[in-house]
């Protein structure tokens, strides 16, 4: 299975994708943690990713490409991909589309989790005191859902015309969500067929 989460911030993108993953077989990649750790690890890379996250803009797409890439080749030879964060502009879709084209591969579905501003605010500010992310502060977070409608609301055109968007009502319970996204994915699952 080979699919990827759009999703503003705050929709639940990491809670359904692990749920995806363990579902399916597939590996979990969100990209957010893998630049997380980049940041952590030090060095003017790691200082560019973390300044980027910590205002709450986009990493470059260069950046990302480099370090998402080698994630995706090794998973679309095992148990295939769920992609959480990645791609979140125009310019990564094509470079994501090109990459998997040369691994012979292409994507069951892009699963399009929505909720309304207000609530995704309010998750962010809930979970500020547990994730101790420099990002999900007050001042910073209405800005992150503006970078999203701006940069990534255009992939649900995108994805559209491609015929694989599912769009999933993501203000409900996650048990709720993750059994929406089953059903929905039902007829194009194959659970641990290892597609
Ligand atoms: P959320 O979607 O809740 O903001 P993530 O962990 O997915 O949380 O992303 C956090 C931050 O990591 C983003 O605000 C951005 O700085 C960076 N990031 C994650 N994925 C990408 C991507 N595909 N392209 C550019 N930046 C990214």
């Amino acid at each position: 299975m080979r699919l990827l989460l759009l999703a503003p911030p705050g929709a639940g993108k990491g809670t359904q994708g692990e749920r995806l993953a363990a579902w399916c077989g597939a590996r979990h990649i969100a990209a957010g943690d893998l630049l997380r750790a980049c940041a952590r690890d030090g060095g003017p890379l790691g200082a560019q990713i973390a300044a980027c996250q910590a205002r709450g803009d986009l990493v470059p797409d260069q950046i990302v490409l480099d370090v998402l890439t080698p994630a995706v080749v090794a998973a679309a030879g095992e148990g295939g991909y769920i992609l959480d964060g990645f791609p979140r502009t125009l310019p990564q879709a094509t470079a994501a589309a090109d990459l998997a084209a040369r691994l012979g591969v292409s994507l069951d579905a892009a699963i399009y989790l929505h909720a309304p501003d207000e609530v995704l605010t309010r998750r962010l500010l809930d979970r500020a005191s547990r994730s101790g992310r420099s990002d999900d502060a007050a001042d910073v977070i209405p800005h992150r859902l503006r970078v999203y409608a701006e940069t990534t609301g255009p992939l649900v055109p995108y994805y559209t015309e491609r015929g694989i968007l599912v769009t999933v009502d993501a203000d409900q319970p996650p048990d709720s969500v993750a059994a929406d996204i089953q059903a929905r994915l039902s007829g194009l699952a194959r659970p641990t067929s290892g597609r």
